[in-house]
Order: C-alpha cells, then structure tokens, then sequence
C-alpha cells in the first residue's frame, strides 16, 4: 500500500482484514471516512467500542445481547416450550425477520467441524442440554445445509433423543450450503413450516 501515506495505508489495511471487505472496498471505505465530518466519524468510533464492550451473551439462549437476558427470551408472549437451534446470531435474525416463529432461539456459536478442529465442546451445546431439563416441547433444528450444519444436526438429534422431547428439522427448501441469513423469509417460513421429525 506504498501509493498511500502511512495512515490512509493504515486505514486501508485494518478495514480490508475485515470479513467480505477485499482491498477495492477498503480503499472505497478509508476514502469515504476520511472525507466524513469529524463528528460523523466521532460518533461511528463510539458505537463500535461501545457495542464492543457492551454486547454479551443472552443468560438464555447465548445470542448476542446488550442486556442479561435477550428481548426474545424476556418475551413472556413467546413460546419458551419450542426452540430453535440456529448456529449464530444472524440467523437468529433472519427468522425473527420473518416475523412469524413464536418460538424461542438457542445459538450454538458454531459448528461442529472435524476439518477446522471444532468439536461439540467448542459450540454452545452443553447450554443447550442444560435446557432441556425445563419445560420444553420441541427442538427445532436450524442449522446451515452445510456438511459442518448438518453434522452439527444430527449430533444434536441424537442427543436429544433418548430425552423424549421432539426433534425436528426444518425442510430442505433451504439451498445447499447456503446460509441462513441470505435465504429469503418465504423460502425460511417453508422450511419452518415443512420440518421433519427426526
Ligand atoms: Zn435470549
């Protein structure tokens, strides 16, 4: 990045390291920030230390949060009996998006991975065992299509099988390998609605 001063370079460098930002939109990016009022920048710095130091995991289900407890868990209308397993908290945000699941959320923070080293103890799972000795009717199984989701489900249905409570998994309506959080709400609702006992 010699073309550029060090601290335009800098920028430049630290942005593009982010995930789905290469160097042509860092570049777009530093330039963007450095020609933004101070204040505006001011103010963009502020909310990410402070989401930074602020945001922690929900007491209940582990998504992301800035309170103890997540505003679907604090929900008392929702149905806390049914839970969806999701891998993390985008698509916690895609189905709530569809504004239709009456359900709670559990976010695993992962997948099961031999490839990567990730194994059941690395993901919230033992949370989610944890919750099972409540009150719980249903666990419906959410994860991505990938060959790591798709581990990571049938891990989870057998070890919640000899519990008795009902698994499910939602319908294959979902793309293969694709990801949640970039699957439409009408074709998530399909998969919702379609789901299979396991
Ligand atoms: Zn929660």
């Amino acid at each position: 990045m010699e073309m550029y001063s060090g601290q335009i370079g800098k920028l430049i460098e630290e942005l593009a390291a982010l995930p789905g930002i290469g160097n042509k939109s860092a570049q777009r990016l530093a330039f963007h920030l450095i020609n933004m009022p101070k204040d505006k920048v001011d103010r963009l710095a502020h909310v990410m230390m402070e989401a930074r130091e602020g945001v922690r995991y929900c007491k209940e289900c582990f998504t992301l949060t800035d309170r103890d407890v997540c505003p679907v868990c604090a929900n008392a209308a929702r149905n806390h009996k049914l839970i969806m397993v999701v891998e993390n908290t985008r698509d916690l945000a895609a189905y709530e998006k569809t504004g239709k699941y009456e359900g709670v959320y559990h976010v695993l923070h992962g997948a099961i991975s031999p490839m990567l080293g990730i194994g059941p103890g690395d993901i919230k799972l033992k949370e989610l065992i944890a919750r099972l000795e409540g009150d719980v009717d249903e666990v419906i199984i959410a994860t991505n299509s990938s060959l790591e989701g798709e581990t990571t489900a049938m891990y989870i249905s057998k070890l919640i099988k000899p519990t008795g409570i009902k698994v499910t998994i939602i319908a294959s309506g979902v793309p293969v390998g694709g990801d949640l959080e970039y699957i439409d709400e009408v074709t998530l609702l399909r998969a919702l609605e379609g789901r299979i006992e396991l």
